[in-house]
């Protein structure tokens, strides 16, 4: 029931495997590219329900491995928590040639990603992902960072890992509302270039998301196939892979807009974020009504927010938000950046977005 799916990058390529139960198997994927004692970075919510099995796995591939267990959150992306990463490595004795394991969410994944990027300038890592986030989108690709008090994901570099092992099992434990914001980016990857993929989901995603194994290694095997092969084509975004970012002006100044806080999770603004990019292309005449109605009707299937005033709490204003989109890391020249469709499964790239357009899809 296992798949494997290669990113493609010359010398740098490497494999995702998806299935259920690899955290039992792991010991024996990463034995072969193991040497000397293996960091293991995680939390403490994930090392208390998952440590074990990755440890006893490794155990009998005779690899020493050696787990740090940082705190759970995003503060801990941060210099503090990279600071105090570093100094567990490098109190591990893993050397130039040995390899970091990242077992949990975006967040360690990022953090440790990036550790292993400039600890001994450059040291061989490893992503298990354990959020639905992390397997269907920030464990594939290389991008880690750390977020500073002026944004989320400023200070980082392109890292690729030797390997990926996303245990589909693992996600039985985390919780609905962690579970639903990964889908958001899943739904993405059909809205943006696979409309077949996303008749699939209408049909499919509420028995993945229920955790019916055959469907969800599908939901999370396919859309890491998306990714790899965007990444393989435009692994440093100069192009195409900024498809990935479907919904994420909108979305980013919704975070921001709500603090960053428990109000909305990253997924959950993805997901207004990307009802907002399809009302905005059918305000501007790019793409057929039927489309958007029948995209946020799949979220709304599922339980996902679709608009601004799904924003538990005081409903962000039009000119917050357009004021946090001047300010997102996507904007060119002072122009906004967005991604916008002509219709399901069709995404394209521009910067010609007229303000009023935004501010009237903002306000309804
Ligand atoms: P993301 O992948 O969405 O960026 P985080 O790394 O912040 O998320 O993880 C979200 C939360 O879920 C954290 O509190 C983390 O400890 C917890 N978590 C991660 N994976 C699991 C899991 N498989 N089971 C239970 N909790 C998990
Ligand atoms: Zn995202």
């Amino acid at each position: 029931m296992s798949e494997k799916i290669t990113v493609g990058l010359g010398a740098r390529s490497y494999d995702i495997h998806v299935g259920p139960g690899l955290l039992g198997a792991a010991g024996g994927l990463l034995a072969p590219i193991a040497q000397g004692p293996v960091p293991i970075v995680t939390d403490s919510n994930v090392a208390v329900i998952h440590l074990a099995t990755l440890r006893d796995s490794l155990a009998r591939a005779g690899v020493d491995a050696r787990p740090i267990v940082l705190e759970p959150g995003e503060a801990t992306k941060s210099f503090r928590g990279l600071e105090r990463l570093t100094s567990e490595l490098l109190a591990s004795g893993v050397d130039r040639g040995g390899l970091i394991v990242a077992l949990g969410g975006g967040v360690i994944g990022d953090l440790a990603g990036f550790a292993a990027g400039i600890l001994k300038r450059g040291i061989a890592f490893a992503q298990v992902p354990t959020t639905l986030l992390a397997q269907v989108d920030s464990s594939v690709g290389g991008k880690t960072a750390i977020n500073t008090p002026e944004g989320k994901n400023l200070v980082g570099l392109f890292h690729q890992p030797r390997i990926v092992i996303a245990d589909t099992s693992i996600l039985r434990t985390l919780p609905r509302r962690e579970l639903l914001a990964g889908y958001a980016e899943v739904v993405k990857y059909g809205a943006l270039g696979d409309r077949d993929f996303f008749e699939w989901l209408e049909a499919n995603g509420a028995d993945a998301l229920a955790g019916e194994t055959a469907a969800i290694v599908h939901v999370v095997a396919h859309s890491c196939r998306i990714k790899a092969a965007i990444v393989s084509r435009d692994e440093r975004e100069a192009g195409e892979r900024a498809l990935l970012n479907l919904g994420h002006t909108f979305g980013h100044a919704l975070e921001a807009a709500t603090g960053y806080s428990d109000r909305l999770l990253h997924g959950e603004g993805v997901a207004i974020g990307m009802a907002l990019a399809f009302r905005l292309s059918v305000e501007l005449g790019l793409c057929p009504g039927q489309d958007c109605e029948r995209f946020v009707r799949h979220l709304k299937a599922v339980g996902l927010p679709a608009a601004v005033s799904d924003v538990p709490g005081p409903r962000p204003t039009p000119d917050v938000l357009l004021e946090h989109m001047g300010h997102d890391k996507k904007v060119k020249d002072g122009r906004l950046h967005f991604i916008l469709l002509h219709g399901l499964g069709r995404a394209f790239t521009t910067s010609d977005v007229p303000a009023e357009a935004v501010r009237k899809v903002l306000a309804a």
